[in-house]
């Protein structure tokens, strides 16, 4: 047996599967570097379940000309630029591998203008490099990234995946979350340029709520915020500094007809996974209510910088938290106060 190095075009279409595993992240990525960039309105459009065709336009910052050459370069990054800043990260990007990725298992094509400059650019690109010359065109502020024919390349990917209804179910998921985290940005969801699937526009997260998940909700939401700080040897610093407090808001519904229990976290602006935390709420709303009740939680956890270690998988749905402990013992603790509270004027009124 020799070993040999794999080509370049192998490793690249490797790491390409680990970052675009399907559709629904393509969008995460877009939707990601647009509110990177400032954007406050986002929208998508998504044909045939993201595998003919996503195009996500913002009104961010744009893309220089001069930069238009990296765009897809892999692990060319605005965004960080020493070791030390991976342990403070606030922005969604820092691997410099979405768009690369992108451009070995598709088509990508970016239009973007920055403020200082009189049009727009466009340009095409393939297999990590500009694969047309970047033109002059009309535009308005922000960037549109179109990513076109997913998976052309990888047939066996394509034909795995589900249907372009449950693909385009799953974006609608990642979507809806991210509206509720971003309140403040207006994200709309269309199958066509013609139509619109989803909207949210509204700024407070109880309305979006609403709107996306259900009217129903409206009449049984209840928020909730507190700051904890975190346990000394969970943080670095050891003084109970704003840098070492945990702060965390949410918005739980209880609807009685609800059978389904739905959690959407968000740690540091990073909707993530957070399987030990969806367990202790589930154990938390049927102690208290004595019922298998179903619920909707939606959770935003801000944790001091370098206790939270992002870099754990390409996609960034996995983190590792520190002070984990601290975490799952004081959402627990808020929720139960809550919930007694709630079920204490509950049982008054219908006394
Ligand atoms: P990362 O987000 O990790 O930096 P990406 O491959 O997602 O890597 O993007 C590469 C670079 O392209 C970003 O660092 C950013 O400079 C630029 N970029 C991508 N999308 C946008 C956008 N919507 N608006 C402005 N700049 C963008
Ligand atoms: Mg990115």
């Amino acid at each position: 047996m020799t070993i040999v190095r794999l080509p370049d075009e192998i490793v690249h279409k490797i790491a390409a599967g680990e970052v675009v595993v399907r559709p629904a992240n393509v969008v995460k990525e877009l939707i990601e570097n647009s509110i990177d960039a400032g954007a406050k309105n986002i929208s998508i459009i998504v044909e045939d379940g993201g595998f003919s065709s996503i195009v996500v336009t913002d009104d961010g910052c744009g893309i220089s000309k001069s930069d238009f050459p990296k765009v897809c370069e892999r692990f060319a990054t605005s965004k960080i630029k020493a070791v030390s800043d991976l342990d403070s990260i606030e922005t969604f990007g820092f691997r410099g591998e979405a768009l690369a990725s992108m451009s070995y298992v598709s088509r990508v094509e970016v239009l973007s203008k920055i403020e200082s400059c009189e049009h727009a650019y466009k340009a095409k690109y393939k297999n990590g490099a500009l694969s047309s010359p970047i033109q002059p065109c009309g535009g308005s502020q922000g960037t549109s990234i179109t990513v076109s024919s997913l998976f052309y390349n990888a047939p066996l990917r394509k034909a795995t995946l589900s249907k372009p209804t449950s693909e385009f179910r799953r974006i609608s998921t990642i979507i809806s979350a991210y509206s509720i985290e971003y309140s403040d940005v207006s994200f709309r969801l269309s199958k066509s340029a013609y139509s619109v699937s989803m909207s949210a526009t509204s700024s407070s997260k109880e309305e979006r709520i609403a709107s996306l998940y259900g009217s129903y909700h409206s009449k049984h939401t209840h928020s909730f915020s507190i700051s904890v700080p975190t346990h000394p040897s969970s943080s670095s610093s050891s003084s109970s500094s704003s840098s070492s407090m945990i702060s965390i808001s949410g918005i739980i519904s209880l609807p009685p007809s609800l059978s389904k229990s739905t959690s959407i976290i968000f740690v540091n602006g990073r909707l993530v996974k957070f399987d030990s935390l969806h367990r202790s709420i589930v154990g938390v709303v049927s102690t208290v209510t004595q019922t298998k009740h179903g619920f909707f939680i939606y959770i935003s956890l801000h944790l001091p910088a370098g206790t939270v270690d992002v870099n754990v998988h390409p996609t960034k749905k996995d983190v590792f938290i520190q002070c984990e402990g601290d975490v799952l013992e004081s959402v627990s603790d808020e929720l139960s106060k809550l919930l007694h509270g709630i079920s204490m004027i509950s049982s008054s009124s219908s006394s």
